[in-house]
């Protein structure tokens, strides 16, 4: 049974250090108590008040990482059955299937497709996350090479071994255990086996059975057995399935703290035609997938996919933000010139990439106003005359450029003239309104 706040305050050692982050042990028991933190952000917490709080301090969702590395993905963790509630954690991670007894140069292209999929999207590297291999040849020994030729032409991705065979997935994940490869999966009749293999080799396994109950109880059959890192197959293929079944999943664990089903979610969304497959797999990350396994990658699907992934796992109490500093766009020399813009990630890319585009080397303030856009920070008072005067002043820019011209967004034009007053000796142009306009402004002056 869940542990109130209180309940969790009282095993708690009560200094109030703020090591965990919170101002005070009994803030820290309340967030404890609603799942949004781990026991452990408390370094000072006794073994015998870890062993009490046991399982009712666990966060609602379990939460593990997928493969090794810097590009290992951290799975689960979700606290929350709405974003607007507070904020989605940890993106889900899209994987491509591969059945193994496809052509070993057709194999290595898509391993080496996954591995190339990275793109940067306002400032964030966005990529296919895993490699699932499907045992379609029931040849474990081709089964292991095929593994081990995707390992290696995608180093980096997670690892899933699509194989309800205990044996051929046996020697697979030993010649991979470094990666930490996902078992998919156990089921009914091979749970025992695949358990087995998962504890030796300390690597996370899948239950799959029909429908969230009989899920539920694999998954206890499989804790019992010894495996803490589970993912949970529903059997979900079509969007209605994925919605209910999921829904259900999440509501389970988060509203009725129901431990069997506190772990993340796979969805195999595996159609032939693959805008109808992104159209599945839209639907399984808007709805609280932790992995999407698809049949293709292709460049359209990925960008797609990433944008409405991205967009879901952003906090919507925090825009984004890139840091406050002076960048040098090209080549960019004392003579460049200066312009000034705010701190909204989409705003600096947006306008950073249109003077790329100009091919006029150049310099870009950006000025912390806590992620507002022009217009949106200019109304809220974070970009005045006065703080930007303040920003040049203390940026040291001026001891960087050979002349003291400073160009504003068309948008705060109004603020030219108080700022030529507050920033002597400086002469402001006014830029253009639109981003888009800066090509033309910027080859102009420099024709
Ligand atoms: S780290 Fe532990 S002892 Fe310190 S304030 Fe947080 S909960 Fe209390």
């Amino acid at each position: 049974m869940a542990l109130t706040g209180v309940q969790i305050f009282k095993l708690l050692p009560k200094t109030n250090c703020k090591k965990c982050g919170f101002p005070t042990c009994l803030a820290f028991a309340m967030k404890l108590a609603q799942g949004g933190v781990e026991l452990s952000a408390c370094p000072d917490v006794s073994e015998e008040a870890k062993q009490s709080l046991g399982e009712a301090s666990a966060p609602p969702i379990r939460a593990f990482t997928l493969g090794t590395g810097e590009k290992a993905v951290k799975i689960g963790g979700e606290t929350v059955l709405f974003r607007h509630e507070k904020k989605f954690v940890n993106p889900c991670a899209l994987a491509v299937n591969i059945k193994d007894d496809l052509g070993e140069e057709e194999i290595a292209d898509i391993a080496t497709e996954v591995a190339n999929s990275e793109i940067d999207r306002v400032g964030q590297k966005l990529r296919v996350d895993a490699i699932s291999i499907e045992y379609a040849s029931n040849d474990s020994a081709k089964y292991e090479a095929v593994v081990k030729l995707a390992a290696e032409k995608a180093p980096e991705a997670a690892i899933i071994l699509n194989c309800k065979d205990a044996a051929a997935a046996e020697a697979a994940v030993k010649a991979i255990a470094g990666r930490k490869p996902l078992i998919y999966c156990a089921t009914g009749e091979n749970a025992e086996a695949m358990a087995n293999i998962a504890k030796a080799n300390s690597v996370p396994l899948a239950a799959c059975a029909d429908g969230p109950e009989a899920l539920s109880a694999l998954t206890e059959k499989i804790k019992g057995l010894g495996v803490e890192d589970i993912v949970l197959d529903s059997g979900a293929k079509t969007a209605g399935e994925i919605i209910q079944h999921n829904t259900q999943i999440r509501r389970s664990a988060l509203k009725k703290n129901f431990k069997p089903l506190g772990y993340p979610i796979i969805n195999f969304v595996l159609r032939d035609d693959p805008v109808y497959e992104a159209s599945i797999a839209s639907v399984a990350i808007a709805k609280y997938s932790s992995i999407v396994v698809l049949s293709s990658i292709e460049k359209w699907k990925n960008v797609a996919l990433f944008t409405l992934r991205q967009n879901l796992y952003t906090d919507p109490q925090v825009p984004m933000q890139v840091e406050q500093k002076v960048y040098d766009i090209g080549e960019a020399t004392a003579d460049s010139p200066l312009m000034i813009t705010t701190n909204f990630s989409l705003t600096y890319f947006i306008v950073s990439g249109e003077i790329e585009n100009s091919k006029v080397p150049s310099r870009l303030a950006v000025m912390d106003c806590e992620g507002l856009s022009v217009l949106t920070a200019w109304a809220a008072g974070k970009f005045t005359a006065s703080k930007i005067a303040q920003f040049i002043k203390e940026s040291g820019i001026e001891s960087q450029v050979s002349h003291k011209e400073l160009i504003l967004p068309g948008q705060v034009a109004i603020l030219s003239g108080s700022l030529e007053d507050k920033l002597e000796g400086w002469k402001v142009t006014v830029g253009p309104r639109e981003a888009n306009a800066i090509p033309t402004f910027l080859k102009g002056r420099a024709a």
